[in-house]
């Protein structure tokens, strides 16, 4: 596990350069067969953090090391994040709708981001299978338990290239892509559907699917759910029609390239970022009002991340803005605990457009 840990963190630190760099060289002019190679380039490397982060995932749930985090958040927040991924990845003439039960609880407990996890495995999956058509996610009640329990159900149905009888046994086993002798395009370790399948299980849940091949597919999963009192909702805000907003954002980071890199990415969404090389400038430096968003790398030398944050808790009790770690370790705990040290949020390098966003909409940054 700490061999997994420590291996982890040294192929992260590398990968944050490459998809960094990739990133920002889209967004540069690049002739036709520049555009073919950075391609290439991109789709690897998205594949290979995608893979590292599915084998330590699963390992981890393997070793029984993955607890549930449940909190209470609105129902919306799960299909509005379906729809932003959506939105996000698909580039394919496919309608996507999206339905929420009416007889559900507005506001649930579970543990939104490992149901997230599920349901983006899913609907990637469903991108990737399908060339036309649709896809729809649809959210309902399944059943209660007892008074403050119930099951909530999610469909994702699709109308791509659907699954062979003989490959429905492999589904949710690890390493089982069923489509990966005859076509390059969809690759994968077959290691998703039975992360989910774990997770499933953890929240009490059962999985399943059923599929017809040229049809289409639907991708279904219940998991138990706990009423919860509105007043509850603490950060998650679900926004439909964010307008967007110009941040001003400090950056406190030891590497340089990732200052670059991280600089260039938020400035290009029409953010300005101040950039300090440790925590100690941090420290220094902020003062309530003066930034909208902190975000700090959690390993830096002079002072790191974690002791930052809490000296500026101490610093100014009220009227800090949010402030968010960054760190190339991506072990369940940690994040936890990072947060009871005193971060309002946790993103796992490399920085992402989408992970950028996601944070925005927590902290209900994006509005005017
Ligand atoms: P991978 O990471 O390889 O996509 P998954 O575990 O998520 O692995 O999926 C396992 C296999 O199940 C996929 O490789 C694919 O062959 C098949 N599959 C999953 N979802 C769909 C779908 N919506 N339509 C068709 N085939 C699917």
């Amino acid at each position: 596990q700490k061999f997994l840990a420590s291996m982890s963190h040294e192929i992260r630190t590398p990968l944050t350069g490459v998809l960094g760099i990739t990133e920002l060289l889209e967004s540069t002019l690049l002739d036709k067969t520049q555009k073919e190679y950075h391609n290439i380039l991109k789709s690897s490397s998205e594949n290979l953090r995608k893979i590292i982060d599915q084998v330590l995932d699963y390992s981890r749930i393997e070793a029984g090391k993955v607890r549930l985090h449940t909190h209470d958040f609105p129902i919306s927040a799960i299909s509005s994040s379906a729809e932003n991924l959506f939105n996000s990845m698909c580039l394919k003439p496919i309608a996507f709708h999206c339905t929420v039960d009416s007889a559900l609880p507005d506001v649930i407990k579970a543990d939104l981001r490992r149901i997230t996890q599920v349901i983006n495995n899913m609907l990637t999956n469903a991108i990737k299978y399908t060339e036309q058509g649709s896809i729809t996610l649809d959210i309902k009640l399944h059943s209660w338990l007892n008074d403050d329990e119930y099951l909530t159900e999610v469909n994702i149905t699709d109308t791509g290239a659907g699954i062979e009888k003989n490959k429905f046994d492999n589904i949710f086993k690890a390493f089982s892509n069923v489509h990966s002798i005859d076509s390059a395009n969809y690759e994968g370790a077959g290691l998703g559907l039975s992360i989910c399948k774990e997770l499933v299980d953890l929240h009490g849940g059962t999985i399943g699917f059923d599929s017809v091949q040229g049809k289409g597919s639907r991708f279904w999963f219940t998991f138990k759910t706990r009423k919860a009192e509105e007043r509850n909702i603490v950060k998650v805000a679900v926004n439909e029609n964010p307008e967007k907003r110009s941040l001003k954002i400090l950056f406190a980071e030891d590497k340089i390239m990732t200052q670059k890199i991280v600089k260039i990415l938020l400035e290009n969404m029409g953010h300005s970022v101040s950039l300090v090389n440790n925590g100690k400038e941090a420290l220094d430096l902020v003062t309530p009002g003066m930034f909208d968003l902190v975000l700090m790398d959690i390993q830096m030398p002079v002072m790191d991340g974690i002791t930052a944050t809490s000296r500026l808790r101490e610093k100014f009790p009220n009227g800090l803005p949010p402030i968010v770690g960054l760190s190339a370790n991506n072990f369940e705990g940690d994040r936890e605990k990072y947060m009871e040290e005193g971060l309002d949020e946790f993103i796992s390098k490399p920085l992402k457009k989408e992970n950028f966003q996601r944070i925005t909409e927590i902290f209900s940054l994006n509005r005017k």
